[in-house]
């Protein structure tokens, strides 16, 4: 049977395509890497081209499929260390929502008067003095909790 190839990735720097390709490669999947010599020598060409494209054996498209869903969710959770809901910045913490059970939860950070207070009372060995807003990405449920 004949190999066809399909492009599983396309990027503007080759540097991205070689961290893409490693990790295609580490799971046993080889890659083929194309368009990148010409977006080198002229690297506003990467778009004209349509980016460096990482193509693999199709007969590997489906192992893949969930080896690149796996690197999407790990930057998904990468990406998503901090919210921003209206102009407020949201951490995210360990725990759960007890609305809805998803560990997609977030703390508001103290404003700077609260921090300074927090702070003291810490170093007197004292309980916190306020609660944190924590919110829900999934359902937007809001508590407080020390
Ligand atoms: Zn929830």
């Amino acid at each position: 049977m004949q190999d066809t190839f399909v492009t599983v990735g396309t990027f503007t720097h080759e540097t991205e395509a070689y961290l893409f390709r490693s990790r295609l490669e580490h799971e046993g999947i080889e890659c083929f890497i194309a368009d990148n010599n010409i977006t080198t020598v002229h690297p506003f060409l990467s778009n004209a081209v349509g980016g460096i494209k990482v193509n693999i054996r199709s007969s590997d498209h489906e192992k893949a499929k969930v080896i690149i869903s796996e690197i999407e969710e790990q930057s998904n959770k990468h990406q998503s260390k901090k919210i921003k809901v209206g102009s407020t910045i949201y951490n995210a913490i360990e725990g759960y929502c007890p609305n809805c059970d998803s560990e997609a939860i977030y703390v508001k950070n103290y404003d700077l008067i609260k921090l300074i207070i927090s702070v003291i009372a810490a170093a007197c060995l004292l309980p916190p003095p306020f609660k944190k807003d924590v919110i829900c990405r999934d359902c937007l449920h809001k508590w407080k909790k020390y």
